[in-house]
């Protein structure tokens, strides 16, 4: 989960059609280029009611810069990279990754029939206690209860008094309190969000969230055909906001119950919210104790080969949102699209 800012496409439009993405690409062709989704949905569709910004492309615009993919990059799996750490193979130029957090139903719905129809690979980092549960993630709640609201304004636990007199201003209360609780420790998260449903005067009907998650059967037939399946923990908690005890937990537990499940061995790490403040090298040091290879933050830009050699626990992902415009999502990738605002 992560806010988005609107931005003018024009410069990176501008970039794209001279070619200048493609020179930084070529310069940059040792580096590991690790693309973040979490949703392939459309937000536009009717009765759409949990968190917009988490839909990080529709199914037209996800086929469409897979092709790119294919075209402009040499899209590796997870085994490929690591048998490059291990010395047993080389990279090639231009190397990149798909991946995917959270584990949504879209991702076998949506993302999973393109990525097949393309021989792509890919990785989808799973949050082992919302797989097979109609339990919402914290923002999928409070997305839902401000579509439902028939309220304009409310007393908020954290930002206080707030009114909104459309759509967007609702939005921007909602992101403002998603941000806001963002800062608080786990357990006080979940005890405010808690207010959130009659504060606003919203009642949850019990089938809500059906089906919004992955079940055990389509990570199973996901990972049987060419997915990669890796962690995202079994809670979600951003790592730093918890004692090491629970750290170790949800990175050992959760490991463990995708193993069972899929009879594979997980390798890979996704840290949640994956900011600079998210993570720790004490962290990365739990992770390679707790067996895995490999972690991905959403620090964003690509990674040079050295760097993934040095410290395969820090790998940077470029964060992708169904609002970019297909120059955004190119510009993106080379990590120039942030100093344009
Ligand atoms: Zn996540």
């Amino acid at each position: 989960m992560s806010v988005p800012r609107r931005k003018s496409d024009m410069p990176l439009e501008i970039l794209h059609r001279i070619g200048l993405f493609r020179v930084f690409q070529l310069l940059n062709s040792r580096s590991l280029t690790v693309l973040n989704y979490h949703r392939i949905a459309d937000p536009e569709k009717d009765g759409f009611d949990t968190f917009r910004p988490n839909i990080s492309a529709t199914p037209e615009n996800f086929a469409h810069q897979m092709d790119y993919m294919r075209q402009n990059f040499n899209v590796i799996s997870e085994a490929e990279l690591l048998a490059w750490l291990r010395g047993e193979q080389g990279l090639p130029p231009r190397a990149a990754m798909i991946t995917f957090d959270d584990g949504y139903q879209d991702n076998w719905a949506n993302a999973y029939p393109i990525l097949r129809a393309r021989n792509l690979p890919a990785i989808i980092f799973l949050t082992t206690n919302y797989i097979e549960k109609n339990t919402p993630f914290y923002w999928d709640t409070l997305a839902y209860v401000f579509r439902h609201t028939k309220k304009d304004h409310a007393d908020l636990p954290l930002i206080g008094e707030q009114s909104w007199q459309n759509d967007h201003e609702m939005e921007q209360v909602m992101l403002m309190w998603a941000e806001a609780a963002k800062l608080l420790p786990e357990s006080e998260k979940e005890k405010a969000l808690q207010r959130i449903p009659e504060i606003l005067d919203v009642l949850i009907p019990e089938n809500a969230f059906q089906g919004l998650h992955l079940s055990w059967d389509q990570v199973r037939e996901m990972a049987q055909n060419g997915i990669e399946m890796g962690s995202h923990t079994i809670s979600h908690p951003i790592l730093t906001r918890i004692s090491i005890e629970q750290v170790k937990e949800e990175l050992v537990e959760s490991k463990k119950r995708i193993e069972a499940e899929i009879g594979m061995p997980v390798k890979s790490f996704a840290y949640p919210n994956g900011g600079v403040a998210d993570f720790t090298p004490r962290i990365s040091g739990l992770l390679r104790e707790s067996g895995y290879h490999l972690a991905f933050s959403l620090i964003p830009g690509p990674t040079s080969f050295a760097t993934v050699k040095e410290n395969p626990y820090a790998i940077r992902r470029i964060f992708l949102l169904h609002a970019d415009s297909f120059s955004r999502f190119v510009g993106k990738m080379t990590g120039l699209a942030r100093f344009f605002a």
